[in-house]
């Protein structure tokens, strides 16, 4: 069984849960979804997710409990991290705003709530790189993602900008994927990736 962890420090922890289950079980992947409080879980993690929420918030509580070093050598190892909105945010390079200390885990220049204020909130069918149908993506005060390094391959682009990317293991919304029923992008991210197939095989 895979583990498969949720960074719990603050957002949307629970929706991520579920559409994590939902994931395992659609793509014939088992997983034990767990959560990140604290220093010492994401080590015993094949799979992580950082969810949306308050970017400033939640990259200080990831300095101050210790998980952020474990989240860099997560993906060091090359496990995949699905990260979306403010977790997007935290695992950019460049989040144009001092008050977020980013983990650098996804080669992007992000900016935060360029999408507009929180009426500016809004839903889209999405033509995503590997989905087959439109995904609905659900944008709230959503990054921008202005600029991404070399070997960044980006997804999905909204209005001619890119709001979904892949850096080797990680895949990064600019939306929430875990707000609609469709868990497709957690598939894609955690469970369909070359990384995942090559991730320990089933304990028993
Ligand atoms: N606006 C939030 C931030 O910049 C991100 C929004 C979200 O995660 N829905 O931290």
């Amino acid at each position: 069984t895979l583990r498969a962890g949720v960074v719990a420090v603050q957002g949307d922890v629970s929706e991520h849960a579920d559409a994590l289950r939902r994931a395992s079980e659609e793509y014939g992947r088992e997983a034990k979804v767990v959560e990140v409080r604290t220093e010492g879980t994401v080590p015993d993690c094949d799979l992580l997710v950082m969810p949306g929420g308050e970017s400033t918030t939640i990259s200080r509580l990831l300095r101050d409990e210790g998980i952020a070093e474990e989240i860099v050598a997560h993906v060091e190892a090359a496990k995949p991290l699905l990260a979306t909105c403010a977790g997007l945010i935290v695992a950019a390079t460049d989040a144009g705003d001092d008050r977020v200390e980013t983990l650098g885990v996804a080669d992007v220049t992000v900016e935060r709530n360029a999408f507009g204020r929180q009426k500016d909130s809004f839903e889209a069918p999405l033509d995503v790189a590997g989905l087959d149908d439109p995904f609905p993506a659900v944008f709230i005060r959503a990054p921008v993602i202005a600029d991404v390094g070399e070997g960044v391959e980006v997804l999905a682009e909204w209005n001619g900008r890119p709001v979904a990317v892949r850096d080797g293991p990680v895949v990064g919304t600019s939306f929430h994927p875990e707000l609609t029923p469709d868990s497709r992008i957690h598939g894609l991210a955690l469970f369909e990736s070359e990384l995942a197939e090559r991730l320990p095989a089933p304990d028993q």
